[in-house]
């Protein structure tokens, strides 16, 4: 197989200062591609801000003879956003790439979150993401060729005590994926989602040390690498993390139909085991196919064709 490069390509990486978009960013610098880092420099929680961090990464890219230049827009702001994407455009006439990957915690369990703390991290993670898109999408659509990536967690797909902010952000991103893939397919925009598990300054503390040892954000950028490369897949939700790779995947069990008089809550619960019941499930290319699935069962019962 021949080395996935992106000579030519530009690339814009979020919260690309430290971590894993860190990581993102210089490899994809390695293998071709000019980046411009952003970073606002804040914490983990999200306060303050320094565009040093984003510098430092400018200079090793640079130092080790690629281009790149930073920018410290907050992917709250869309001005700051849009200001990025223009420079980016001034500089280098394009935006390949985006990889959307900026974000911040504020864990307490539901019941102990001010709403601030849940509006801040959806913020950055779902309106970060969506400002960033925008921006690039015209962009994009006009030359034909893009590639997104949103950053998931396992904690929204599956779940995890005190993340109910991070968790709804997380599953939003997915289904911001899923309706943009329908719509930039037929511009060349392929748009995916990336799961990592790293150890980084988020995660620090968390993972046990011999566990952490092994779980490099290399490793997860390997998978980021190839979602964002012009053969990649469209709409995976790619998980990386410790050197393994998974997709997770959503799938719908082909459920029961019930006659307009067994339409109850008693005939629901009665034909629970059924509904749930994963044999013979499907995955769905939009939901439309859903509406149609049930049409198709009430249409059958009915006789009509
Ligand atoms: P990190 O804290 O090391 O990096 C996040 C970066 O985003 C920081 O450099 C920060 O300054 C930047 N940032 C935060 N708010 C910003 C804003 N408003 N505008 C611009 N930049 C901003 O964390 P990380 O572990 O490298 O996380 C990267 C992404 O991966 C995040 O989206 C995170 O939720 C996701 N993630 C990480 C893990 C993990 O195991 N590390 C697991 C699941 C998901």
């Amino acid at each position: 197989m021949s080395d996935i490069r992106f000579d030519g390509r530009v690339a814009i990486v979020t919260g690309a200062g430290t971590g894993l978009g860190k990581s993102h960013a210089l490899e994809l610098a390695r293998r071709g591609a000019k980046v411009v880092v952003n970073d606002l420099g804040g914490s983990v929680s999200g306060e303050g801000g320094s565009l040093s961090a984003a510098e430092s990464v400018v200079r090793e890219i640079t130092d080790a003879g690629g281009q790149a230049i930073a920018h410290g827009a907050n992917v709250t702001r869309i001005a700051e956003v849009q200001d990025m994407v223009d420079q980016t455009l001034k500089t280098w006439g394009k935006v390949d790439i985006l990889v959307n990957n900026a974000g911040i915690l504020r864990d307490k369990s539901f019941s102990k979150m001010p709403l601030e703390d849940f509006q801040a991290v959806v913020d950055v993670h779902l309106i970060g993401s969506v400002n960033a898109t925008k921006a690039v999408w015209e962009p994009m659509r006009e030359a034909g060729y893009g590639r997104i990536a949103m950053t998931s967690s396992s904690s929204g797909i599956y779940g995890n005590f005190g993340q109910s902010n991070y968790g709804a952000a997380k599953m939003g991103v997915v289904g911001f994926m899923n309706v943009l893939h329908l719509e930039g397919q037929k511009y060349g925009i392929k748009v995916n989602t990336l799961s990592p598990t790293a150890l980084t300054r988020m995660t620090e503390g968390l993972i046990p040390e011999e566990a952490a040892k092994l779980m490099t954000v290399e490793s997860v950028t390997a998978g980021l690498v190839y979602l964002v490369s012009e053969d990649g897949p469209a709409r995976t939700i790619l998980c990386a993390g410790a050197g393994g790779y998974a997709a997770t995947k959503i799938y719908e069990t082909p459920g029961v139909y019930l006659a307009p008089e067994d339409q109850t809550p008693e005939k629901v619960a009665e034909n629970f085991n059924k509904i749930v019941d994963p044999d013979g499930q499907q995955e769905f290319e939009q939901g439309g196919q859903q509406t149609f699935k049930f049409v198709e069962y009430a249409a059958r019962h009915f006789g009509v064709k």
